[in-house]
């Protein structure tokens, strides 16, 4: 039985660590915020490069709270790809502005910069690249589009806790960026939880007032917030898996090129671009198939479990038909969604696991 993801294998491996940690917690009587979470946020934006650090109840609030931050609202646009988790539109839905979408780069499947520009209008307030799988969208260039127009980047990080571009950290480039600690995320709480970062003093402290009840001195309410606090018990496991995160990290790459040259010319099937200029950290690895639901099926006859990341782009989901989109609006996304197939993937698998997935893969193109 080979599993998609274990988690218990996780904290098995640092058990000792996390117990330690859960109940120095529990002793403290600091249950929501804290010195825990005021070290995690010390500790992450340092691992980020950047200057301040919001920790949060989950990752959408995260991108919520940033382009609240932006000043995003009611008749707003903001820019971003329907190939990606619901939750980047939500969290711009929430703000009461209007998703725009720009199809995907065929290639790494993240944020087409060739064709940001001729969405931007004057309600244009964000621009949101998602950095799909574990791979950082090509920054450069989509910051050169939105630099010209004077436009903030917020960057969708909540698969791509330190992914690199060019040297630089997932977060650090954009005005800001936003992670999830969701368990299955590649750094990940035991339970919910989320984090903004960026290197401005004023859009921090704007992030800081608004996850708090908008207030930044009990029951003086300067904006209108939210509770988007996070655990005390969230910010102490967070800190020791942290600490943990570049061994693991590394062990993710080396099960992703290991499937990749394995998989090396399988005629059946695409493996994943790492571009040279990216850290790669691979939350997900997906293959692509022209018969992906055909490969789907040999391997779960296999017994090995396979994930579709995402079936349905997001301007054809029912939530978001009152934006008016059709099929064949973003092609290449709607290519991606038929033919990605992600195969299991976790730090702790074990090496012979990716070799039994990657034989299955090359006995369904022979049988
Ligand atoms: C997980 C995820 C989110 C949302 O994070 P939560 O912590 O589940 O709220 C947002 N965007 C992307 C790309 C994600 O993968």
């Amino acid at each position: 039985m080979i599993p998609f993801l274990d988690l218990k294998a996780q904290y098995q491996s640092i058990k000792s660590e996390i117990d330690a940690a859960v109940l120095g917690v529990l002793a403290s009587g600091q249950y929501v915020l804290g010195e825990e979470v005021i070290r995690l946020e010390q500790e992450f934006a340092d691992y980020c490069n950047v200057k301040h650090a919001i920790a949060v109840n989950t990752g959408t609030s995260a991108l919520h709270l940033s382009l609240l931050a932006a000043g995003v609202g009611p008749g707003d646009e903001v820019i971003t790809v329907p190939f990606t988790f619901v939750a980047t539109v939500s969290a711009i839905c929430y703000t009461g502005a209007t998703p725009v979408f720009v199809d995907v780069d065929p290639v790494t499947l993240t944020m087409d910069p060739a064709q940001l520009e001729a969405k931007i209008t004057s309600r244009t307030k964000a621009i949101i690249p998602v950095h799909l799988y574990g791979q950082m969208a090509d920054m450069d260039r989509i910051k050169a589009v939105a630099d010209h127009y004077r436009i903030p980047i917020i960057e969708d990080a909540c698969q791509a806790h330190g992914a690199e571009y060019k040297g630089a950290r997932a977060g650090s480039i954009g005005t800001s960026g936003c992670f999830s600690f969701y368990p299955g995320k590649n750094l990940g709480a035991c339970g919910e939880g989320g984090i903004a970062v960026t290197n401005s003093d004023e859009q921090a402290k704007t992030m800081r007032i608004l996850r708090d009840w908008g207030q930044e001195q009990r029951y003086h309410h300067l904006l209108k917030g939210f509770n988007y606090r996070m655990d005390a018990i969230q910010g102490a496991i967070l800190r020791v898996k942290l600490r943990h995160l570049e061994a693991w990290t590394e062990a993710r790459r080396s099960h992703g090129r290991r499937y990749s040259s394995l998989l090396a010319g399988a005629p059946h099937l695409q493996t994943p671009v790492e571009a040279a200029d990216r850290r790669h950290v691979y939350h997900v690895y997906a293959v692509r198939s022209r018969d992906r639901d055909g490969l789907q099926r040999v391997l779960t006859a296999e017994g090995i479990p396979s994930g579709l990341h995402y079936p349905i782009p997001v301007h054809l989901q029912k939530a978001h038909a009152d934006l008016g989109y059709r099929v064949g609006d973003f092609p290449v996304s709607e290519a991606a969604a038929r033919e990605v197939l992600s195969l299991p993937i976790y730090p702790e698998m074990p090496v012979q696991h990716v070799d039994q997935v990657a034989a299955a893969l090359e006995y369904a193109y022979v049988s």
